[in-house]
């Protein structure tokens, strides 16, 4: 259907491509809501499918006893939301009018789109420390990691010297987790004092396998097909020296997608989308709703991320059924 000559007019938009995304399509498809995601376009740092297309093992994802490659989990979702005809618009979305109703959605390329309901589940990104090396072996699968979670416990990481780098609760928590495997864990932090709670710091301290490498930072990530090292700087002396590992794993925070919606609905103080009700998915604006690592800062984990989806589907079906304005 058509309004005003120029805009397509959906019951639900769905923006991003992550498990949020994809199960909050595969309700809302099966629930005759014939959904429209818009789920991102190519760009440097993410593709269709979000972080998980930048997993090679995922084994923490139930129903798969022998772990999933993240991109064919991703594909699998997809493949299944478009059985139940969900349809698929690869463009971003610049700008979200929630002045009007239905609510306007302005993509790249210029294209309107009026949404009686629209889920917001565009994900975070982690933040990378930007070198050439990193990034080609964290794509490559060569034991660069910003998930310790995820992948800390594949085979090539067991036994082996980790790198963690970070002075946070996440950098904390990743090199405890790490201890389970490795032979030892090296947490790299750019300064001489640790930004995390006092019970993780405590815990860090405590832990024989861990130790530190203080007001130190990354300079190149070593090694061809698998990282076999980091070259380090002390940035108090400019000294170098390299470090012999077997994996990186960065946690210098994530950043959540919500550019796009500065002053369309709250947000938390470090960008998160805020939701105002606990065990709802329903942000500061009636009818738009979030799901996944946009509004998730704490778990962040694919399977959280498709149960909020599943969570907004639900919830966007009711919305409209019984408290959609005009
Ligand atoms: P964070 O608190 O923002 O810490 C990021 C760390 O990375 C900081 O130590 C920072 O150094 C360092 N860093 C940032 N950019 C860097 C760069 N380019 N190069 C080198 N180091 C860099 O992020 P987080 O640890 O992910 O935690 C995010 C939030 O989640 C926090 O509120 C945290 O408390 C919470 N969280 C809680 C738990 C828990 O309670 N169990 C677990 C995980 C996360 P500086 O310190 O020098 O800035």
């Amino acid at each position: 259907m058509t309004e005003n000559g120029n805009s397509q007019r959906e019951k639900v938009v769905i923006v991003g491509s992550g498990p949020a995304a994809w199960t909050a399509a595969i309700y809302a498809a099966r629930a005759e809501m014939n959904p429209l995601v818009i789920e991102g376009s190519i760009s440097r740092t993410m593709i269709p499918g979000g972080q998980l297309m930048f997993t090679t093992e995922v084994e923490n994802y139930p129903g798969f006893k022998d772990g999933v490659d993240g991109q064919a989990l991703m594909m699998e979702m997809k493949a299944q939301a478009l059985r139940f005809d969900t349809r698929v618009l690869t463009e971003d979305v610049l700008e979200v009018d929630k002045d009007v109703y239905p609510f306007r959605l302005t993509t790249t390329s210029g294209i309107v789109i009026s949404a009686e309901a629209v889920i917001l589940a565009t994900g975070a990104n982690a933040n990378w420390l930007g070198l050439h090396n990193e990034e080609r072996l964290a794509q490559s699968g060569g034991g660069v990691s910003a998930c310790a979670v995820c992948d800390g416990a594949l085979p090539h990481f067991r036994d082996q010297v980790l790198a963690v780098i970070g002075g946070g609760d996440t950098a904390m928590e990743d090199a405890l987790y790490l201890t389970k495997f490795a032979k030892e864990v090296v947490v790299v932090h750019r300064r001489d004092e640790l930004r995390a709670s006092k019970i993780m710091v405590e815990r860090a301290m405590e832990s024989d396998k861990i130790t530190f490498a203080w007001n130190t930072v990354v300079t190149d990530v070593l090694g061809d097909d698998v990282i076999t090292g980091l070259r380090l700087k002390d940035v108090g002396t400019g000294d170098e020296r390299e470090l012999a590992v077997g994996g990186l794993f960065v946690a210098i925070g994530h950043s959540p997608n919500t550019g796009f919606l500065r002053g369309v609905v709250a947000l938390k103080d470090n960008g998160y989308v805020e939701m105002p009700m606990p065990w709802r998915t329903q942000t500061s604006v009636p009818g738009i709703f979030a799901a996944g690592d946009v509004m998730d800062d704490y778990y962040r984990q694919a399977v959280t991320a498709a149960g909020t989806g599943c969570m907004a589907a639900l919830e966007a079906e009711r919305w409209l059924a019984h408290g959609a304005a005009a």
